[in-house]
């Protein structure tokens, strides 16, 4: 019998990473201040090291990975990518079902990918301290965890909901040696000033940022680090598709769809944007590829919002970035994938879904339980909330090729497994997680309060 895991040897880790900004159909639109003008690098040097801010600017194609990252990356990687073979049988189809799965780091999902680099690159730099937010606790767990690897103390903002919902990841935080608050906190001016208008608030991602921001901006020994949504958060996570490239090529196949969960945007880039650096590239094998970006319908931010300018944070300390936004200071409802929840998308994953190069679909909660369960009892992982908007849709298109008897290869982002969220799992099974709808009203409040300027 044929294995279904497909692996790699450790000297087969990426040497470079991908960055799609070398093969955009336009280059791309310009951080701006608040008064119109183009941000300059020098102003995001008050938060984030140079090596950081170059790769946030870089439009050179492959950037070269430093040694201690990729030897840090050793503790994980390369990560399996493994045929969902009990899955396609289940399903009754002929397309072949490939899933890269993420949730073997330390911290359970594709986050240390970035952590690491981060944390890497402020500690060269002389930084001492990183402060972040964190949402479901992915990427506050991430940080800490490459903090740990580099000598740096880790202070991290973790929205309310999530900080009351999650005890574990918070202490998962705590062991790797992070301190914790949930935010909004009374440590920073932003999080007083919501405290004291909304005190019972669940807390944003958006908000989380704004104290995490605040507290970089004001301290010279310490910087900001941020999970998703940015540039060189993107580029890193290339190692993703750049793994599974190689691990299909082993096997002779490439894909026709690639999907994966979107947040902040950065984990389906990394799985996606090496294979669209193949069509850019003019590669025949890529030139039907599907990419299909996968939100909750209740943080549709691509297929709902606005592509505009917009902060990137509650309270509009960050420069205004060109992207699908549903307005800075949207909440979402309390949905379970925490990690989801973000009011806007990666600027490079906005420029390629408004220049019609890849796709966005959004799903209920409830049926991406439904498939993320139908997932665990046939392959055995039980995967993160945020995932099982992939398996979701990696399951709808399969059943699609079972109409239309098409063999296709679908390759989805399993971007980490779901350990700490069996709570949410909890309420599935006990009928109690509900679909909220699209909060159309909510969101035209929030698109009212975009910034103007110029
Ligand atoms: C953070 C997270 C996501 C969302 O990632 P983005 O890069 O922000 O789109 C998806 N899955 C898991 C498991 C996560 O932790």
């Amino acid at each position: 019998m044929e294995s279904t895991r497909i692996l790699l040897e450790a000297h087969e880790i990426p040497t470079h990473w991908y960055n799609i900004a070398a093969d955009l159909p336009a280059p791309p639109a310009p951080p701006l201040l608040p008064d119109g003008s183009i941000a300059r690098p020098e102003q995001l040097g008050v938060i984030f090291p140079p090596a950081i801010i170059e790769q946030e600017m870089s439009t050179e194609r492959w950037i070269e990975i430093p040694h201690k990252v990729r030897e840090i990356f050793r503790l994980w990687r390369p990560a399996p990518l493994v045929r969902a073979v009990r899955l396609e049988e289940a399903l009754g189809t002929p397309a072949k079902i490939f899933f890269k799965y993420e949730g073997v780091s330390p911290a359970g999902s594709h986050k240390p990918n970035s952590a690491v680099p981060q944390a890497y690159y402020n500690h060269k730099a002389g930084i001492r301290r990183l402060t972040t937010e964190t949402g479901a606790g992915q990427w506050g767990s991430s940080l800490a965890l490459a903090g740990q690897m580099f000598g740096l103390e880790v202070r991290i903002y973790m929205v309310k909901v999530s900080y009351e919902q999650k005890p574990y990841r918070r202490m998962m935080m705590q062991t790797w040696g992070a301190e914790v608050f949930s935010s909004p906190s009374s440590l920073t001016e932003c999080g007083r000033r919501i405290l004291a208008e909304t005190p019972d608030t669940p807390g944003s991602l958006g908000i989380a940022i704004s104290e995490a921001v605040e507290e970089a901006a004001g301290r010279a020994d310490t910087n900001y680090s941020l999970g998703s949504v940015l540039n060189h958060v993107v580029l890193h996570q290339s190692i993703i598709g750049l793994e599974a490239k190689k691990q299909l090529d082993k096997l002779g196949l490439y894909p026709d769809m690639v999907i994966a969960p979107c947040g902040g945007g950065s984990s389906f880039s990394g799985i996606a944007f090496p294979f669209l650096g193949d069509k850019a590239a003019g590669d025949k094998r890529a030139a039907n590829l599907r990419a299909i970006a996968v939100e909750p319908s209740s943080c549709p931010s691509l297929t709902k919002g606005r592509y505009t300018y917009d902060f990137g944070d509650a309270s509009g300390f960050t420069p205004l970035m060109k992207m699908y936004t549903l307005g800075h200071d949207f909440v979402p409802a309390g949905i379970h994938a925490g990690g989801l929840r973000y009011h806007g998308t990666s600027q490079l994953v906005s420029q390629l879904y408004e220049a019609g190069l890849i796709e966005a679909v959004a799903v209920p909660q409830l049926s991406t339980f439904d498939a993320g369960v139908q997932f665990a009892r046939l392959e055995g992982i039980i995967p993160a909330p945020e995932s099982c908007h992939a398996i979701r849709v990696a399951i709808d298109e399969a059943l699609k090729c079972k109409q239309s008897g098409e063999e296709k290869v679908i390759l989805f982002n399993l971007t980490g497994h779901g350990h700490f969220d069996m709570s949410s799992f909890e309420r599935y099974f006990s009928g109690k997680l509900e679909d909220y709808e699209y909060p159309a009203e909510e969101v035209e409040k929030s698109l009212a309060k975009l910034p103007k300027f110029g």
